[in-house]
């Protein structure tokens, strides 16, 4: 959630409390002077005085209270929601929201074109047979934070699952698409992670798309996955686009 958000909260609420505060010592002090008017004038002011006093220290304890009860509620919410968003392991976007935001970002798209890179770590199972499982687990970061790196700005970047991860993000045409995808696997092939004192090196197979007019998201990531079986076939460590 963005700082946008946050601040729009706080303005909302403390807009609202203000509005809430004004109204209820308007409302205290009208009470008694319409309910006071049998009595003596002098009476009646000190009544006024007394009944904006009273409400103008209890509405803003009360509208306090309230305010720290929603931004209790928004901390839960954000929290649920980043738990339901993003995957434990690497912290990227998970399939649900790669689902969602991929979605909207292809009906969305503008004059540039959107491109899906679909990211498989090659041989990944040798690196758990080998290493063991935390090992594994340490690579799938350090990929994630390699595609994380390399990957330009505003790039959605998820893990699909196991170790598959997606890239989607505008291009203004196939050329840069296949820099992109050339970026991705020389900085995979490039680095390596130290496991125990043993070095773990890993490259990966990307299947590259570009969205066309109409294209739902899972054509797209049906065409990258074809593509990327392709890949896999040629040798691994490489990419290869889709027809
Ligand atoms: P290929 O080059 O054909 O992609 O071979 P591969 O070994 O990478 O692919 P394969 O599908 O045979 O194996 C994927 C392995 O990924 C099997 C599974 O145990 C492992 N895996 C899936 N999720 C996780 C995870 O969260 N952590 C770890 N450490 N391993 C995982
Ligand atoms: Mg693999
Ligand atoms: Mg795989």
């Amino acid at each position: 959630m963005t700082n946008d958000f946050r601040h729009q909260f706080w303005k909302q609420q403390i807009q609202t409390s203000m509005i809430v505060c004004v109204g209820v010592v308007a409302a205290a002090m009208a009470m008694i002077w319409i309910s006071t008017y049998d009595l003596d004038m002098a009476i009646r002011i000190r009544g006024v005085i007394l009944a904006a006093g009273i409400s103008g220290i209890l509405a803003p304890l009360g509208s306090a209270y309230a305010i720290r009860q929603n931004s209790r509620h928004l901390a839960l919410h954000l929290q649920y929601e980043r738990l339901a968003n993003s995957d434990d392991l690497t912290g990227l976007a998970n399939r649900r929201c790669f689902n969602r935001r991929g979605a909207a970002r292809l009906a969305s798209a503008g004059r540039s074109q959107t491109a899906l890179l679909l990211v498989d770590i090659d041989w990944f199972k040798r690196v758990n047979d080998m290493h063991g499982h935390e090992a594994g687990d340490d690579v799938l970061c350090h990929v994630a934070q390699t595609l994380i790196h390399a990957a330009p700005d505003g790039a959605l970047i998820a893990r699909l699952g196991g170790e598959e991860f997606t890239v989607m993000c505008e291009i203004s045409g196939p050329a840069e698409l296949t820099r992109l995808a050339e970026k991705l696997r020389r900085a995979t092939e490039a680095t390596h992670i130290i496991y125990h004192g043993e070095v773990i090196r890993v490259t990966i197979s990307l299947g590259l798309a570009i969205a066309r007019p109409g294209d739902t998201l899972s054509a797209l990531l049906s065409r990258a996955d074809k593509a990327l079986y392709g890949a896999k076939d040629h040798g691994r460590n490489q990419f290869s686009v889709a027809a």
